[in-house]
């Protein structure tokens, strides 16, 4: 067989896995919901600001309350966080409204003082997911806890740094992480304000499978109307959950002003986001599988009756001494086959394939029926 198929670069890819084991996304020992929200203000700006906020994410069902404490500010002069007093105000949510925790940490002052006063997720910003030396330091000082850490995209489209962040803290024995996509930086101000890259984080699914992948469409979108389509997208390609900036206020927010919701409007988002759940598309793979099984039967049972015609006409051949090779015949049958592979849009090297290795099989059957044949006639 010596028809030619093009190369499949895909497959080839599939080579290149990464090593990386990554456990299913467990927060406090508990597997991590499906679809895993969190929701909160870009910062926690006043203690009743954070408590108001996150009890009202309590009554709509919200279980992981986000809230920065520490702000990288693109420039200076802004708001930078409440620091270390915002931490006593995330512990008040946990007992008051029973909610997980989760603030960003860009050094390992930061986790020192997370730790110590009990919040239950953390997680690195873009610009700090974009330096090597300050996820070093996170990844060292978090070395023997078992605390889940969620890595947001390095400003840049860079799978690589983003893994790379991801590797450091599995190599300091982290093995709860998760990724989130929160868009990358662009010097054209267009519909975003951080361009979202879908295929980046689809990447690194595809290199480690058992990654969670998560969406913020707070900072990809930039403005309250985008959050819904954006969110509905991650839904439909798969990611496993939503960070969304939420205040009780927005519009005295300090920080991410524009693009902050209310705690209703994220549940009304919610409530109308169709989510799409592994439950869900096992069952369509599994009716998917079906078919294809179904396919592969009628295929046998095809090829084994175009067999026995074979065999028929093997017979029809010695009665009649004719050679089994007949060429002219047998080229016909290619370019009609080749032919209709085109009109049905199915590659045709592959056709080609397919129908050599059947006429291989035609030809010995009916030497086969000739051999015997000539038995018969000794
Ligand atoms: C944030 O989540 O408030 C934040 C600063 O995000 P990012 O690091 O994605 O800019
Ligand atoms: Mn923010």
């Amino acid at each position: 067989m010596s028809a030619k198929v093009p190369k499949n670069s895909y497959i080839s890819e599939i080579f290149h896995e990464s090593k990386m084991i990554i456990n299913n996304l467990t927060i406090k020992g508990k597997p991590a919901a499906k679809p895993l929200i969190l929701a909160g203000p870009c910062s926690a700006e006043t203690r009743e600001q954070t408590i108001e906020t996150a009890k009202e994410l309590a009554s709509f069902g919200i279980e992981i309350f986000r809230a920065g404490i520490w702000k990288p500010r693109t420039k200076p002069g802004g708001f930078e966080g409440v620091g270390k007093a915002g931490l006593e105000w995330l512990r008040e949510v946990r007992e008051v409204t029973g909610m997980m925790t989760a603030t960003e940490v860009a050094n390992s002052k930061h986790v020192e003082m997370a730790l110590n006063s009990g919040v239950d997720i953390l997680w690195l910003g873009a610009r700090t997911t974009a330096n090597p030396f300050a996820v070093q330091e996170i990844s060292d000082a978090l070395s023997g806890t078992d605390i889940t850490v969620l890595v947001k995209n390095p400003v840049n489209p860079d799978p690589e740094l983003w893994l790379g962040a991801v590797e450091r803290l599995l190599n300091s024995g982290i093995t709860n992480i998760a990724a989130v996509h929160r868009g990358f930086s662009t010097y054209e101000r267009g519909l975003f304000r951080n361009l979202p890259q879908w295929h980046i984080p689809i990447e690194l699914k595809r290199r480690v499978p058992s990654l969670t992948v998560l969406c913020d469409p707070s900072h990809i979108g930039g403005r309250p109307e985008l959050i819904y389509p954006i969110s509905q997208q991650a839904m439909d390609m798969g990611f496993d959950g939503l960070m969304v900036e939420t205040h009780i206020n927005p519009s005295v927010a300090l920080s991410d002003k524009d693009q902050q919701i209310t705690p209703l409007a994220l549940n009304s988002i919610l409530k109308a986001l169709i989510i799409r759940t592994s439950i869900d598309s096992s069952e369509r793979l599994g009716e998917l599988r079906r078919e294809m099984d179904e396919i592969d039967e009628r295929l046998l049972d095809l090829i084994s009756k175009r067999m026995e015609i074979s065999r028929e006409i093997g017979r029809f051949k010695v009665e009649h001494n004719m050679p089994v090779l007949q060429p002219v015949r047998y080229d016909y049958l290619v370019s009609r086959r080749v032919a209709q592979a085109r009109e049905l849009m199915v590659n045709e090297d592959f056709i080609r394939v397919v129908l050599e290795a059947i006429h291989e099989e035609s030809v010995r059957q009916q030497l086969e029926v000739f051999g015997k044949e000539e038995k018969v006639k000794e």
